[in-house]
């Protein structure tokens, strides 16, 4: 065990963990299956955008020359409402073609004018100022042709998801989905819907880990979770390491005798880092069994939580070579004491109030990591550095979640 390392600061936990990667591969999915998958190539836009000049209102298109003087009558025409119907248009001066949002400009006219701002006879149209050359949306303004807008690693959001369909893209090579099995560890766990008895509790960490694993776009396979016996632990690790791309266990993984994470990744498997120095979430260590990265990650439901988002889904982006998603991260004003460390990273839970003067951090909740609350009912999480005082007022570095 002395060689192992032990209680190591986050960045020392990553850059092991980094060592150990796993093979990804590719898989192309229509893009409705698309959202929320990290793309595996960058991707060129197969057409302009938009591909014709078009009207960005509804109104009258014309020569802009014709509108200086304004008021201005002009005769109609046509009218525009779709792709076609200005193929045999030509607005010649003292002309205009009335022109829906989004259709094409017909030829001759430079320029709109939105319909609020003009009457109308049914003949001629009168404008009550010139009209604008910035209503017409021009060919390749978005995008050119060839133009590469989004790049591999990417996390298809909607509107990136959006962008792919505007370039033309019905589907998209993306990263395979990891398998990541997710096993609870503990003789007092039941699962939500079962009566409990005096002593225990409800299973709750795999459920927060299991949307964690969707957030970044892959696929959790919740095992049945396991009573603190060597022998239940073995099988169920050996089963998910035939089945999965990775191991995540919670609880057993401190110091205590019932550990029994700790205990077989010690004695059977490969335990490449224990223990972290940050707060909630110590104990975790990071190792591999039978071919198959693991995360032990701490039974507090807080501690998993926050371990998952500061060492896990790093070291998944780093494995996938996704570049998202992060969560965001700002500046906020603290309202309340809180509490840092001396050797550890803190992360504290706190509530975010938006004002003009800048964001206001409020720790409303009580900060126990077995606290679930803490997290589900905060925004964010303030970064408090080991060693630090703070006060209220100062200025603390926090994360969205
Ligand atoms: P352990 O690390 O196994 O000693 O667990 C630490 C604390 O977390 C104990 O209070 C456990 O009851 C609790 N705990 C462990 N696993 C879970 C889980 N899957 N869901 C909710 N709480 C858990
Ligand atoms: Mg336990």
């Amino acid at each position: 065990m002395s060689e192992i390392p032990y209680f190591i600061t986050l960045e020392e936990a990553l850059e092991i963990c980094n060592q150990t990667q796993i093979h990804t591969t590719i898989e192309r999915v229509d893009l409705d299956e698309s959202h929320g998958r990290i793309l595996a190539t960058d991707l060129p836009s197969l057409v302009n955008d938009p591909p014709f000049d078009n009207s960005s209102m509804d109104g009258y298109a014309m020569r802009f020359e014709d509108t200086q003087d304004a008021p201005s009558t002009l005769e109609i025409i046509g009218t525009i409402q779709a792709a076609g119907q200005s193929d045999n248009l030509v607005v010649g001066q003292g002309q205009a073609v009335r022109i829906m949002t989004g259709a094409p400009m017909p030829k001759g006219a430079d320029s709109i004018l939105q319909i609020e701002l003009t009457s109308s006879d049914g003949k001629t149209v009168t404008l009550q100022q010139p009209s604008m050359k910035h209503f017409v949306r021009k060919k390749g303004e978005n995008l050119e042709e060839g133009q590469i807008s989004l790049y591999s690693g990417t996390h298809l959001t909607p509107s990136k998801v959006g962008l792919c369909a505007t370039m033309g893209h019905k589907s998209v090579a993306v990263v395979k989905k990891l398998k990541v099995a997710i096993i609870s560890t503990g003789d007092e766990l039941k699962q939500p819907g079962e009566k409990l008895n005096h002593g225990e509790i409800y299973e709750s960490n795999s459920f927060g880990l299991a949307g964690l694993i969707k957030w970044l776009g892959h696929e959790p396979i919740r095992m049945h979770s396991v009573g603190d016996s060597l022998e239940g632990l073995r099988n169920v690790l050996n089963e998910a390491s035939e089945t999965c791309d990775l191991i995540l266990t919670s609880g057993g993984v401190s110091m205590g005798e019932w550990d029994l994470v700790r205990k077989i990744m010690e004695e059977e498997g490969d335990v490449h880092f224990w223990r972290i120095k940050i707060r909630p979430g110590s104990p975790p260590l990071f190792g591999v069994w039978n071919n198959t990265p693991l995360f032990g990650l701490p039974g507090n439901p807080v501690s998993s939580h926050v371990v998952f988002r500061m060492l896990v889904a790093p070291w998944i982006r780093n494995t996938t070579q996704a570049t998202g998603p992060t969560e965001q991260r700002a500046v906020a004003k603290l309202a309340t004491k809180v509490k840092s460390s001396e050797d550890c990273l803190t992360f504290r839970r706190v509530s975010i109030e938006v004002t003009n003067k800048g964001l206001i951090a409020h720790q409303k909740i009580h900060q126990g990591s077995g606290n679930i609350a803490s997290m589900a009912l905060s925004d964010a999480l303030v970064m408090l550095q080991p060693g630090q005082q703070y006060s209220i007022g100062d200025l603390v570095d926090i994360i969205f979640f």
